[in-house]
């Protein structure tokens, strides 16, 4: 891959809201044609009215391997190709452990951890035919854990050993393996948390500190993806600089 994103083909899931929102407008500047998925069809034709190049919305539920495999075929075929998968969609219904809905342990794992694994199994035919990237937006969590969001951290570190086994297996091929773990980004992200001291929480962190804004974390996405064909970046991590 040439550092231009010219005519290359990205399908941004989790692209109706916050990082995935502004990484397909992002790649679409650059030059991308850009697919773009998740559950929520009026945002999409609304990011798809705004993106400067030609944007592909696609209904996707990340949790559902028919719905996975649809939308990977949509891209290809509207496209001709697929370059760049970035996995965005996820969910943070954090909470402590004692007393869990465990339904919303479900949810995280189904749409964080095996989402993102489907999504990378439809769509690798297409990378390894084009030597293309995966790009894997994970989290600080899944660096560390921490009291109140253990089963996000696990999907977080999760995706993390799912990447590093990923890249063994392709980057001979010229796939390249991006996980990036930003910090607390202001998305609604953080809107769908039931637990009340949790919301709270998540809520006087958004208000007490410079917090990163989803363009910080697509600015990171397109240097991952402008690279040289043969540098790899494999991970970066971003915090915002008030974020102990
Ligand atoms: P948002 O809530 O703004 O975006 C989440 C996106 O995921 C939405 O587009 C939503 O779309 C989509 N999504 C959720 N469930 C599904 C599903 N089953 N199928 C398809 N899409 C789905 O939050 P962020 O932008 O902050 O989150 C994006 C990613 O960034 C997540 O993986 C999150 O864990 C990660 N992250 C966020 C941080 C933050 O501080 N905000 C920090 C670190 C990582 P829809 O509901 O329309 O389907």
């Amino acid at each position: 891959m040439s550092n231009t994103l010219d005519g290359r083909v990205v399908l941004v899931t989790g692209a109706s809201s916050g990082i995935g929102e502004a990484t397909a407008l992002a790649l679409s500047a650059e030059g991308a044609r850009v697919a773009v998925g998740a559950r929520r069809a009026d945002r999409l034709e609304s990011l798809a009215r705004k993106a400067p190049g030609e944007v592909l919305a696609l209904d996707l539920d990340v949790t559902d391997q028919e719905s996975v495999r649809a939308a990977v075929a949509a891209t290809v075929e509207r496209f001709g190709a697929l370059d760049i998968l970035v996995n965005s969609a996820g969910v943070m219904l954090a909470g402590p452990i004692a007393g869990a809905d465990t339904a919303e342990w479900t949810r995280m794992i189904e749409t964080n951890l095996l989402g993102s694994m489907y999504t990378v199994h439809a769509a690798l035919p297409h990378l390894l035919e084009r030597k293309g990237t995966v790009l894997q937006i994970s989290s600080t969590s899944g660096r560390t854990a921490s009291a109140g969001n253990g089963v996000y951290a696990a999907t977080k570190f999760g995706v993390t050993a799912f990447s590093e086994a990923l890249r063994q297996e392709v980057t001979a091929q010229g796939v390249r393996v991006v996980v990036i773990e930003p910090g607390f980004v202001a998305t609604e992200l953080a809107d769908h948390i039931t637990d009340p001291t949790m919301q709270a929480a998540a809520k006087n962190i958004g208000t007490s500190m410079r917090t990163l804004q989803p363009e910080d974390i697509a600015d990171a996405v397109v240097y991952a993806v402008t690279q040289p064909e043969h540098v790899a970046v494999n991970e970066i991590l971003i915090r915002p600089t008030d974020q102990t």
